[in-house]
């Protein structure tokens, strides 16, 4: 949840996908689909790991792990509301690359590439940045992270349960 400071930091490559690794990415999905989230980054579980899942719910995207992910080509821009599990009831529009191109590691440390546009793209970029302690509140302008950061601070502990997001 915002204000952990494992969010807020850089995670660590994997250097072995043991079965500690594997065992994390199966809790990953579930807790992703438990709260109804496309996507879901280890450090958002308190690890801080390069490794995070994701499934966009679209018929011809397959839900998946990336390992040691790193963004190798970007192109266009876009933007769309965003939000995150972490900042539970906040949204705001987001300027993004439209398409990318996201190297990494499957959960059997196969070299996988993935080419994304519209959601998936948004997701995968948004996972990322989870992993170089980077929320979407930093890609706003000041005056809309102020206004973000002001309705957070008046929430109670029920509005910040965490609703479908990234
Ligand atoms: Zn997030």
């Amino acid at each position: 949840m915002l204000g952990d400071p494992v969010l807020r930091a850089p995670s660590r490559p994997v250097e072995t996908i043991d079965a500690e690794v594997r065992t994390l990415i199966d809790d990953m999905i579930e807790t992703m689909h438990a709260y109804d989230g496309i996507g879901l980054a280890a450090p958002q579980v308190g690890v801080p790991i390069r490794v995070f899942v994701y499934d966009v719910r679209e018929p011809e995207v397959e839900p998946g792990v990336l390992i040691n992910p790193e963004v190798v080509e970007s192109a266009g821009l876009v933007k769309e509301s965003e939000g995150c599990l972490s900042i539970p009831n906040l949204t705001e529009i987001v300027e993004r690359a439209s398409d990318v191109v996201v190297r990494g590691l499957d959960r059997n440390g196969e070299e996988t590439t993935i080419t994304a546009s519209g959601l998936l793209s948004r997701c995968l970029q948004h996972e990322i940045d989870h992993l170089d302690g980077v929320l979407f509140i930093d890609r706003v302008s000041p005056l809309k992270r102020r206004l973000l950061l002001g309705k957070w601070a008046k929430m109670d502990e029920s509005e910040r349960r965490p609703a479908p997001a990234l």
